[in-house]
């Protein structure tokens, strides 16, 4: 079952924290797209559940329904032309885990209140730790197409 609003709104209200300190510290998305294609870099994100469920939201929110995992490893929310296509639910990760052109990973130190906080949500919501990214949303897309819960026949 999907996540009451008022939890889903406590995890966009953390990761929109971690876009902020991140451009406080001049982290700037340079937009090449190289850190969404996951065998290039061999690093995935992972996401705990409630940053699960607001990717998967954003992507319902964009009309689409089926999330197909792509066989050259990138990202499933990557467009053909290199863009976000969940740009508004991306999780803590794409906020904050940068690549070198663009200044950096933000050191963990400082956005550990955040990453525990989302843990905190995660264990409420039943789930078992952070998880890839692909795979975490995939694992709800299977569930149901509009909040998680089996289509009716
Ligand atoms: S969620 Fe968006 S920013 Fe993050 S890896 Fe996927 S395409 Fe890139």
């Amino acid at each position: 079952m999907a996540p009451a609003a008022g939890m889903l709104m406590e995890v966009r209200r953390l990761l929109d924290e971690g876009a902020f300190r991140a451009s406080r510290a001049q982290r700037f998305c340079t937009g090449a797209a190289d850190c969404c294609r996951f065998r290039l870099t061999g690093e995935t994100p992972h996401v705990t559940l409630g940053e699960a469920w607001v990717a998967w939201k954003a992507w319902r929110a964009s009309g689409r329904t089926r999330l197909e995992l792509p066989p050259d490893g990138s990202c499933p929310f990557l467009s053909g032309q290199g863009r976000c296509m969940i740009y508004e639910g991306r999780p803590l990760a794409c906020r904050t885990h940068f690549c070198v052109p663009a200044g950096g990973a933000l050191p963990r130190r400082e956005v550990i209140d955040l990453i525990h906080a989302l843990e905190d949500i995660d264990a409420a919501l039943g789930g078992d730790g952070a998880a890839r990214l692909p795979e975490a949303v995939e694992r709800l897309s299977r569930k149901g197409p509009a909040d998680g819960r089996k289509r009716r026949r």
